[in-house]
């Protein structure tokens, strides 16, 4: 017998009920019983008829007193019966199950749970749950704390529960405690079989309390695990470079066109001691939209050159790697270091130029995409690589490009307001420093979450808006008309639209993805310099991009972007002295939507809303298209759990400390279990 078993091995299973578990995503023995409780209810305490409350479900303990009798109202057959405590009598009636009337005899006693309403003169239970009381069955054995479980509503509740016991029943002899023993008792975590039992079926709330804590834990712990094995195959805790602090940085940050922020200047300290450190920096700077992360690169990648090193700085997008190119140029060239740029769109030509200059060394700071990686670009004397918005890359594209120079100094920036919860998890081997403060200056950014029966009010004040000089965004989701579907804006046809319809005799381009990275680059460039007025774009402009005079954003279709992207995408106007304005549209009649969109008019702090969107939608969602790539937990909750994950993290810290390559015995099993476990391919893509 293995836990890997079909589900129809279960007694009571056919191809009918093997079916509808498969659309819960049960499909061996090992998802029925991972298949937990999404909430329990006490239904050990038992009411007197007499004390039942009305419209609420109550757990009754009576005796049937009548035959029961079917008749028929509407077209629906109903079966009802008297059943009476020594209290008082109610009916309990079945709505369109004819057999339910052969299930029950004067004088048996059940236990019904069931939600009780006045009808006419009659106080009924409709269609309750119910369990027979007898001598082997007796009244302890019935009322228990109950489970209820995820379903569709072609499985009853009670059906599940049939199974989950069944299967309990059977698995059993066969779950395996993975977690060595010492660290159950370190951690004081009951074992496995007990979890496995009372988180389905608890005697007591201490019970399901230790039965839930445990299997967090260990949930927690081989992702943990998982994480750090994976990060250890990649990991190269190596001697770095000792850079020294150039004498003229005093000079360079007196030379810089604004004075640094405290919090600039607290992290830039951080970078600096890893810099002067014998071993490697492995950093990641997270810092929200417009803290000012590039100066801290620049003044880093500065550091570096002056040591005799040369430097690589990879964005995401070729717009954003022209950004930084120029803003880099700017700020070196005085100081006689060469900057040099390397996209897709560099021609051939160029990159000889490029990689001849960088062996000679003559060239100092490479700023690129990740043709920085794909291409044979040798940079004999690489001292620091930053990547810039790391959401965007993978750690084994980070790493790539780290390979490039052996002890090459990392770090990495990142405007994605990572909960601290999930940071522990996804960077969980990097320091951690973070930009908490805005330049001065900056006015919050007005934000609106309206519907689209504003559109010729927005409209309107965009043209003042720019008649006062200031630029636009307009953000729609997608690139072409029918792309995906209909209702949504596209880009192409809207901006045709506005610039034949609504904003005459005013510069509308588009912009999208599906561009060539020349045209886009024109693009940008011209709206950089002001000589397009409003740029009707997808979310290409998400990441990064800087035009201090664009004052507005329009986000059409808002409810299709998660919270962190809105804010991004919001993060693109007041970067400026001029007051800004983001107006989200949306015509979702959505609960959790219109929530959403009312945290973004509250709150301009990305922290705030990336924890709230959490809470909301939880971690896959938050990140829009699950970009991190975390696998689906079964029980932890990142959120509520980050105390568990906390102590988990130390754990696993300790046990690759003592013994890195599980040599002990218990630790062979815990290799077992990870394989068993499976370290995912999304885990990859989550680092
Ligand atoms: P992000 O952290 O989002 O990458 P940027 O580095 O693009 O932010 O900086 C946003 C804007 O703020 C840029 O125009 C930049 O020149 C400016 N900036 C950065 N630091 C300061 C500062 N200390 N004082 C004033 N302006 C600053
Ligand atoms: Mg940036």
């Amino acid at each position: 017998m293995s836990l890997n078993q079909s589900i129809v091995t279960v007694k009571g299973v056919g191809t009918q009920v093997a079916a509808k578990l498969n659309k819960l995503g049960i499909f061996t023995l090992k998802d029925m019983i991972e298949h937990y409780p999404r909430e329990y209810e006490d239904r050990r305490k038992i009411v007197l008829i007499k004390d039942s409350v009305m419209e609420e479900h109550n757990n009754i303990l009576a005796a049937v007193v009548t035959v029961p009798t079917v008749s028929k109202k509407a077209g629906k057959i109903i079966v009802s019966f008297r059943v009476k405590d020594e209290t008082g009598s109610i009916f309990v009636t079945f709505y369109g199950q004819a057999y339910m009337k052969n299930n029950f005899s004067i004088g048996e006693r059940y236990l019904f749970y069931g939600k009780i309403k006045r009808k006419y003169n009659t106080i009924e239970m409709e269609s309750p749950e119910y369990q027979r009381i007898t001598d082997s069955e007796p009244i302890e054995k019935v009322a228990k704390i109950t489970p209820i479980y995820p379903s569709t509503s072609k499985l009853s509740q009670k059906v599940i529960r049939g199974l989950i016991e069944k299967s309990l029943d059977l698995c059993m002899p066969f779950v395996k405690d993975y977690l060595p023993s010492s660290i159950r008792e370190d951690y004081h975590l009951v074992s496995k079989e007990y979890a496995v039992r009372n988180i389905h079926f608890p005697n007591n709330s201490e019970a399901f309390f230790e039965a839930r804590k445990r299997l967090v834990f260990e949930e927690l712990f081989m992702l943990q695990l998982s994480l750090y094995r994976l990060k250890a195959d990649f990991a190269r805790k190596i001697a770095g470079i000792p850079h020294q602090v150039p004498d003229d940085l005093k000079f360079f940050l007196e030379h810089l066109p604004f004075a640094l922020t405290d919090a600039q200047k607290r992290v830039l300290k951080e970078i600096i001691a890893d810099m002067k450190s014998k071993m490697a920096m492995n950093r990641l700077v997270q810092g929200d939209v417009g803290s000012g992360k590039t100066v801290v690169a620049a003044i880093a990648l500065f550091i570096a050159v002056r040591n005799g090193y040369q430097g690589a700085l990879m964005a995401p997008t070729e717009v954003l790697a022209m950004q930084h190119y120029e803003f880099l140029s700017k700020l070196m060239g005085p100081f006689g270091i060469e900057v040099a740029l390397l996209t897709g769109s560099t021609t051939k030509k160029q990159k000889a130029e490029l990689i001849k200059a960088a062996l000679l060394q003559k060239l100092h700071i490479v700023v690129g995409t990740h043709a920085l990686i794909e291409e044979n670009v040798e940079l004999p004397n690489l001292g620091l690589v930053i990547t810039d918005e790391q959401h965007r890359f993978g750690v084994r594209q980070r790493l790539r490009l780290s390979e490039k120079g052996a002890a090459a100094d990392v770090m990495v920036m990142t405007a994605t307001p990572i909960p601290r919860t999930l940071a522990l998890i996804l960077y969980g081997d990097m320091d951690i420093s973070i930009i908490d403060e805005l330049p001065p200056g900056r006015q919050p950014i007005q934000t609106n979450a309206v519907d689209s029966a504003y559109h010729t009010r927005i409209y309107r004040f965009i043209e003042k808006e720019v008649q006062e000089g200031r630029q636009c965004y307009i953000i729609c989701p997608m690139v072409e008309e029918g792309e995906t579907n209909n209702d949504l804006i596209s880009v192409v046809e809207h901006s045709e639209y506005l610039k034949t319809e609504v904003f005459k005799g005013i510069s509308v381009e588009p912009l999208h993805g599906k561009m060539k990275p020349k045209e886009k680059n024109e693009i940008m460039q011209k709206f950089s310099k002001g000589e397009i007025n409003i740029l009707v774009s997808t979310t290409v402009v998400e990441v990064g991009v800087n035009v201090p005079n664009a004052t507005v954003m329009l986000i059409e279709n808002a409810e299709r972007f998660g919270l962190a992207q809105l804010h991004q995408l919001r993060g693109r106007v007041g970067r400026g002295t001029y007051k800004s304005y983001c107006i989200l549209v949306s015509d979702s009649k959505n609960k959790v939507t219109q929530k959403r969109l009312k945290i973004m008019e509250e709150s301009q702090d990305g922290f705030v809303i990336a924890e709230t969107d959490l809470k909301l939608r939880g971690p896959g969602e938050f990140f829009g298209t699950k970009q991190h790539g975390l696998p689906e937990m079964k029980i932890a909750n990142l959120y509520q759990d980050a105390k568990a994950l906390k102590e988990v993290q130390q754990c696993v810290k300790n046990i690759l400390s003592i013994d890195p390559e599980f040599k002990t015995f218990e630790n062979k099993q815990l290799q077992e279990a990870m394989k068993e476990w499976g370290v995912k391919e999304e885990l990859y893509n989550a680092l």
